[in-house]
């Protein structure tokens, strides 16, 4: 889906881009693809243009399937987003390596030929609201490094052996428990 700049009408231009996860997965750099599984993502808003300088309101709406980077149970997340950006032709782009960051700076961006495409945006965008380490919730307990059960659903006594500081505290511990048994 694009957006004719020259076409975009003097009351704005409401638009609304859905996509399927398929696509969705398809556009992504590959390290990120195991991590989630998206079902659908959004894209709706509206486009304004004074002469040839665009703007872009919109909010961004994903539902996706991740898997908690504690305790690696699967989880369903819903994600949303506020998406503003101001777009110039692309001729007006200051020359030098220095372009990029700038961009980034001041949520800036440069279209080609008249055309602005959505298509790039939603993923562009929809990368920055998936979490770089998921959580199922804020306090998940994650995994025992020592057993892996699941420190959500069960308990084990090796979580505590982890806040000793002397290996020789560890060791009491341990035979304790040994001849307990
Ligand atoms: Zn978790
Ligand atoms: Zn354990």
């Amino acid at each position: 889906m694009q957006i004719i700049v020259s076409h975009i009408p003097p009351e704005g231009l409401h638009f609304h881009l859905s996509k399927d996860g398929q696509w969705f997965h398809q556009q992504l750099p590959e390290d990120r693809i195991d991590q989630f599984s998206v079902r659908k993502i959004d894209f709706l808003g509206m486009a304004s243009r004074v002469a040839e300088n665009v703007s872009i309101k919109g909010r961004i709406e994903i539902e996706a399937t991740a898997l908690c980077s504690r305790c690696l149970e699967s989880f369903t997340l819903a994600l949303e987003g506020d998406v503003f950006y101001v777009m110039l032709p692309e001729r007006e782009a200051p020359a030098g390596e220095e372009t990029e960051l700038e961009q980034d700076d001041l949520d800036l961006f440069y279209y080609k030929d008249d055309c602005i495409d959505l298509e790039a945006a939603i993923v562009e965008q929809g990368l920055l609201l998936l979490p770089i380490k998921p959580l199922c919730s804020e306090d998940c307990r994650g995994l025992c490094p020592v057993c892996g059960i699941n420190l959500n659903k069960e308990s084990c006594d090796h979580h505590k052996v982890q806040h000793i500081e002397s290996p020789f505290a560890a060791l009491k511990n341990f035979k304790v428990k040994r001849k307990r048994s």
